[in-house]
């Protein structure tokens, strides 16, 4: 399946640690919106203003693989919104620093342990509240 015109949800899925141990690596479909979103909004601009490929070592992790790699719980790759990239021929803070300079929509924008650059896009945070006048303070409650 196509993301957008130089990614496939393969690169995302593609697992070594999964498939070597045999475990499914499956996105849900909000997985999958997620990624898209983030090829739109992130990695699809900023290949075509380096002109050179990106590659995605790790993109979509399910629970069971992103524990077997030691990932953080609260992971954004859990959810289809972090990949962790590289440009051949560019050092990874270069990248990083690429990333910035072009000021796309990321959450964070992580350097690796030198090795490869993480980058997330925000988690919509889709939060409903009423606020009311309490003796003269706005006071935020939750729902409606
Ligand atoms: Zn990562």
């Amino acid at each position: 399946m196509q993301l957008t015109e130089h990614f496939t949800l393969d690169e995302f899925v593609t697992s070594q640690t999964a498939a070597r141990a045999g475990v499914p690596n499956i996105p849900t479909d909000a997985d999958i919106a997620a990624l898209k979103e983030l090829c739109t909004n992130v990695l699809e601009p900023l290949r075509q203003a380096l002109g050179k490929p990106i590659v995605v070592s790790s993109g979509y992790r399910s629970q069971t693989v992103n524990s077997m790699v030691g990932g953080s719980k609260t992971s954004d790759h859990l959810y289809g919104r972090a990949a962790d990239i590289n440009c051949p021929g560019m050092a990874p803070v270069e990248l990083a620093k690429f990333i910035i300079k072009m000021n796309l929509p990321f959450d964070q924008v992580i350097s690796e342990y030198g090795n490869w650059v993480h980058v997330s896009i925000p988690t919509p945070k889709r939060e409903v509240l009423t606020a009311i006048k309490n003796g003269g303070q706005t006071v935020y409650m939750k729902g409606l």
